[in-house]
């Protein structure tokens, strides 16, 4: 047997974070003696020691390090494998936030800005009722300035939904606003189809919308719910939305992989929706570059047509009209069972 003093130069920690392992039931010591209170250690306890301080310096919470330590060293590693994936997930999306960040502030007020070329779009917009539905709630839209899609849960009123989100945002088409106003226009016309939709005569409907609104080279991008918006840059494609559904939330706790989402019985259980819910919708901020392509699409295509699939279709079938067409012709091959919205636009310089 080991004193603490001992054992903790051993594992190279401080008696006090022995002390503290033991507090919380982590590493309690091999004896107590009844009497002084003194702690004494096994030096076979050493490993678990050095696991512990491991796994503390990797900032894994201490009630998850319970739990890893209690488990056989294969299981105890796809644990610390499925908090890794989550880390660098949390990492990717600050991220790219903080990207979209810098592009705003350096183009913003910048002499730089106004010789900047001016980017146009071209595009195509479609829904299909798919195979497995005989009515269409799904909306989409495509013009100069504005992309969306719409997703209304089943149901006359859920066709409703979809529809009044994406007429709240037209009349941003053109009203000339500067990409500093995007956002909190957005928002504004947001707020409005939420309440539009609330207050219809059937209060449980509930519709998502992925929507993107341009000023110059800059678009606002609002996203609520489990359609999604995809980005082809360099002939490589990146999801820049992120689904608002419970599977989601459990493949960011590492709870589950990405494959394993995408066959999940509950995929489609929304966590957030417009008309329905306490949490309002993603805004962000981004700035687009000539030979961009963005895709919007609803859950037909993304939860039926694999991302491998999506990215080639993007990649090869030539104007936005063709290759929506391919796209909604994936969707098909996949058995359609879900009504289909699909949105591509090329950005191009003017
Ligand atoms: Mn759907």
């Amino acid at each position: 047997m080991l004193t603490i003093g001992a054992f903790a130069r051993l594992a190279r920690l401080s008696p006090k974070a022995l002390r503290l392992y033991d507090d919380l039931g982590l590493l309690p010591p091999a004896a107590v003696d009844p009497s002084s209170g003194y702690r004494f250690y096994d030096p076979a306890q050493l490993e678990r020691a050095r696991l512990v301080a491991w796994l503390r310096r990797l900032g894994m919470p201490l009630a998850r390090i319970r739990e890893v330590c209690a488990l056989p060293a294969g299981e105890a590693a796809r644990e610390v494998a499925a908090y890794r994936d989550r880390i660098a997930a949390e990492a990717l999306a600050r991220e790219r936030l903080a990207t979209f960040l810098v592009d705003y502030l350096s183009g913003r007020g910048s002499p730089m800005s106004d010789a900047r070329a001016e980017l146009g779009i071209r595009y195509a917009a479609r829904t299909d009722t798919g195979r497995g539905r005989d009515t269409n709630e799904d909306a989409a839209y495509a013009g100069a300035r504005l992309l969306a899609v719409a997703d209304g849960m089943r149901g006359p009123v859920g066709g409703r939904a979809s529809t009044a989100a994406i007429e709240a945002l037209k009349p941003l088409e053109t009203a000339g606003l500067a990409a500093g106003d995007l956002l909190n226009a957005l928002s504004e016309a947001i707020g409005t189809a939420d309440e539009t939709i609330r207050a219809a005569e059937d209060d449980t409907s509930a519709t998502t919308l992925t929507a993107m609104l341009w000023s110059g080279s800059e678009l606002a991008l609002v996203h609520i719910g489990d359609s999604r918006a995809y980005l082809l840059r360099d002939g490589a494609l990146l999801r820049i939305t992120t689904d608002h559904t419970m599977v989601q939330g459990l493949v960011d706790e590492g709870r589950l992989s990405a494959d394993e989402a995408r066959s999940h019985p509950q995929r489609a259980l929304l966590v957030r929706a417009l008309g329905a819910g306490e949490t309002g919708p993603d805004l962000s901020l981004h700035t687009a570059r000539a030979g961009d392509r963005y895709l919007l699409c609803s859950d037909g295509l993304s939860a039926v047509v694999a991302p491998d699939a999506l990215e080639r279709a993007l990649r090869e079938a030539g104007e936005p009209d063709a290759t929506v067409d391919r796209l909604i012709a994936l969707a098909y091959a996949g058995g359609a069972p879900d009504n289909i919205a699909c949105v591509v636009a090329d950005v191009v310089e003017v």
